[in-house]
């Protein structure tokens, strides 16, 4: 094995911090030995903070309409051949009901920002989802919104909230996104998020258009600055029917290695093996989970929208009903020696 490699992922482990260019070395130096040197070492981390458990989210995709026209995103509003969906209230509820026969502790709403979902119509949501299960978590995963309107998520109930900044860099983000969306924003949304008391989660696309080694380092540093408490990565996928339609798909490889970067950053930190993971990879999430993620969010999303909430092409489980989806991954969790987690599956600092 190559001995600097080595040296890296061990100072890495030891003191919880990365120079930009310990990072370059890590994300580009070939050979089989030292990935799985690197993977490895995440996976002891995660060992030590979750014993080998994975915590699943229900994920529950609950509107496709979007007001916003990011450029890589397939539910963007600029997209006519979107076939556009909203569930009732009532769906909902049932989607957690079945959710929590099939023995899901958290559930994950998440959707375009859909107007037509007002403060009012999100808060009493949750009120009733609480109501029907005290004992499960709810996360929220709907956009950027005002400070108000997330306080008034949080006294509704809401545990966490999902909200990639999808890169750090401003100027990186102004060419993923139309001028009416900013970066600086989106991190400030996080920050608000954090001030409130939620489990925050941020996140990126890996090889999205644009993206240098430098901006993922600049996404580490932010990472750094907020401490969320989750993070969502994914390779980037192209969809045919946004403008980076042309563009090339994010690399597997370097999502594995960032995800145990990030393991060996923030030992405690909340890291799922995403769907896009899975899509681009048959085993990806396996993958993941071997390389130091801890979750899994298996879609409990009705059948009949599945194919509908398609923010790239090829996305997995369309098809499957929600107690298909549910065995499948646990089998998948168990095949590769981890064991699903009967608990909410909180961030350690939140465990009372
Ligand atoms: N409207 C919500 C939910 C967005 S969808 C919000 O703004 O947070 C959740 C995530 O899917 C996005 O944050 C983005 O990182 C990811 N995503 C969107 N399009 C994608 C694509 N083409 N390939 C991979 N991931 C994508």
């Amino acid at each position: 094995m190559d001995i600097e490699f080595k040296n890296i992922v061990d100072t890495l482990k030891a003191t919880k911090s990365i120079t930009r260019d310990q990072f370059a070395y890590l994300l580009e130096k070939d050979g089989e030995d030292n990935r799985e040197y690197l993977f490895e070492a995440a996976r002891e981390v995660a060992e030590q903070v979750f014993h080998k458990e994975v915590y699943l989210r229900g994920l529950i995709e609950f509107t496709n309409y979007c007001k916003n026209n990011c450029y890589y995103c397939g539910i963007r509003c600029g997209n006519a051949n979107a076939d556009r969906y909203r569930l009732t209230e009532e769906e909902i509820l049932s989607c957690c009901d079945r959710g929590e026969k099939l023995g899901f502790k958290t559930f994950v709403l998440q959707g375009g920002e859909d107007p037509f979902y007002t403060d009012e119509k999100i808060c009493s949501l949750v009120r009733k989802i609480k109501a029907a299960h005290p004992s499960c978590a709810v996360t929220l995963s709907i956009g950027e919104k005002s400070y108000d309107s997330y306080r008034k998520y949080f006294e509704s109930g809401a545990d966490r909230y999902l909200l990639r900044h999808e890169t750090a860099n401003e100027e990186h983000y102004s060419k993923l996104h139309p001028e009416s969306m900013s970066g600086a924003e989106r991190k400030q949304c996080l920050r608000n998020l954090k001030e409130i008391g939620f489990q925050v989660g941020c996140g990126i696309m890996v090889g999205t258009p644009f993206q240098t080694l430098d901006n993922i380092y600049e996404d580490i540093l932010f990472m750094q600055e907020l401490q969320p408490h989750m993070i969502g990565i994914g390779p980037f996928i192209p969809h045919k029917d946004t403008p980076f339609r042309d563009e090339p798909e994010g690399s597997v490889e370097i999502t594995l290695r960032l995800l145990s970067i990030l393991r060996l950053l923030f030992p405690k930190v909340l890291l799922p093996a995403t769907t896009a993971l899975g899509t681009a990879d048959a085993i990806g999430r396996e993958k993941g989970i071997l390389a130091g993620a801890n979750v899994m969010m298996p879609n409990l999303s009705p059948v009949k929208v599945r194919d509908k909430y398609l923010l790239y092409d090829g996305k997995i489980c369309t098809g499957e009903e929600a107690a298909e989806c549910n065995q499948c991954m646990r089998r998948r969790v168990e095949h590769i020696g981890f064991h699903v987690a009967d608990t909410r599956g909180d961030h350690p600092d939140f465990v009372n």
